[in-house]
């Protein structure tokens, strides 16, 4: 099974994890819960007329495991491209691999530039409308390419979209995929 490893536990981070271990791609997010998100009082995310941005995280979190995403409470200290993917180590200096890797680090943009990605216009790590980067499998997400549009939503997007990206590489050899699932039928 492929590996994808997450940097960055807000609702970027998080989105592409959902999407990732949803359709079984083995998935870790390294986060210590310290997201802005819990200053936040939500009333402009679509489909929750009203919530907490700590009860968003809450239920994204659990949302996340219980497809099987593993949630490791740490900060990432360095992050290193080889020939297989990406290699990150922690502050506790434990060392975790994966074929692909999505920045989703909010504000902070040193892993990204230290991978060799520029910060462009507001500081903004450049990244295609899909999250895409110029370094094969490496895609960044949310506040980190978008310090002009600091919305939750937009942050969930773009880690869905990433996602997608890695699953049409990984289970239609580059054609898109769609992940959509359908009312059960009453015959179930
Ligand atoms: C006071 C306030 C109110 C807000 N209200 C709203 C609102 O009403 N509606 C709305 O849509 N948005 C609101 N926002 C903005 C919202 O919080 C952001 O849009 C959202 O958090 C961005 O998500 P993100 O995933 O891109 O980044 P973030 O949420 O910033 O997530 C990045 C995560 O990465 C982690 N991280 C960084 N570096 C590392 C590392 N080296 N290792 C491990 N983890 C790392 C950070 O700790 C953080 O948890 C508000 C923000 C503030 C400050």
């Amino acid at each position: 099974m492929s590996s994808a490893l997450i940097i960055g536990d807000g609702p970027g981070g998080l989105s592409a994890a959902l999407y990732l271990a949803k359709n079984e791609i083995q998935t870790t997010v390294f986060g210590q819960n310290e997201t802005p998100m819990h200053y936040a009082m939500l009333y402009n995310y679509l489909g929750i007329p009203e919530m907490t941005g700590t009860e968003f995280q809450e239920v994204a979190r659990q949302q996340i495991t219980g497809f099987g995403a593993n949630l490791v409470e740490t900060q990432v200290k360095t992050v290193t491209k080889n020939d297989d993917g990406f290699s990150v180590m922690t502050s506790e200096d434990d060392h975790y691999s994966g074929k692909y890797l999505i920045i989703a680090t909010g504000s902070s943009r040193e892993l990204a530039e230290s991978l060799g990605l520029k910060k462009g216009e507001e500081g903004a790590i450049a990244a295609s409308r899909e999250a895409e980067t110029t370094v094969e499998n490496l895609f960044v997400v949310g506040r980190t390419t978008r310090p002009h549009q600091v919305q939750a939503i937009i942050s969930a997007g773009d880690g869905a979209s990433a996602a997608l990206l890695i699953l049409s590489k990984e289970k239609k050899e580059g054609r898109r995929y769609c992940d959509w699932d359908e009312v059960p039928s009453d015959d179930n």
